[in-house]
């Protein structure tokens, strides 16, 4: 089965994070990037959700968290690691209260912190079946 979309809901979850990915991800909802000319939207509730976009390592006080954040977004679901730290290869990734990010992403989104656009280009490219 194709996973083209016509939209993409996001739910987001800070799951250790330094907040430098969270400045990066809320950028894309400024008049500049327009996230939603895309069809891609930040949602409130996991219920709503397509997808859960993870930023951070996966601290000890996030882990439980984020199991039960992933068990309320409906299936079919994906797993998208925003950010070094979430995809399990960040500064934090030795600390001692990281789980070294998310296990299994279906999507990866490099950097330290990634660029607006380059979040936004594999959004869009995720959306359409592309990445
Ligand atoms: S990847 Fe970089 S910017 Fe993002 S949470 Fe980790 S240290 Fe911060």
């Amino acid at each position: 089965m194709s996973r083209a979309m016509k939209s993409l809901q996001l739910r987001h979850l800070d799951a250790g994070s330094c907040n430098g990915c969270e400045q990066e991800l809320t950028a894309l909802t400024s008049r500049y990037y327009d996230l939603q000319q895309y069809g891609i939207d930040l949602v409130a509730s996991p219920r709503h959700a397509d997808a859960l976009v993870v930023t951070g390592p996966v601290t000890d006080t996030m882990k439980k968290p984020l199991e039960k954040v992933w068990q309320a977004v409906p299936e079919s679901k994906w797993l998208v690691a925003l950010g070094d730290c979430a995809a399990g290869c960040g500064v934090f990734q030795e600390a001692y209260a990281s789980h070294g990010g998310v296990a299994k992403p279906d999507l990866v989104i490099a950097g330290c912190p990634p660029r607006p656009q380059d979040i936004l280009d594999k959004l869009n490219q995720f959306r359409l079946g592309q990445g």
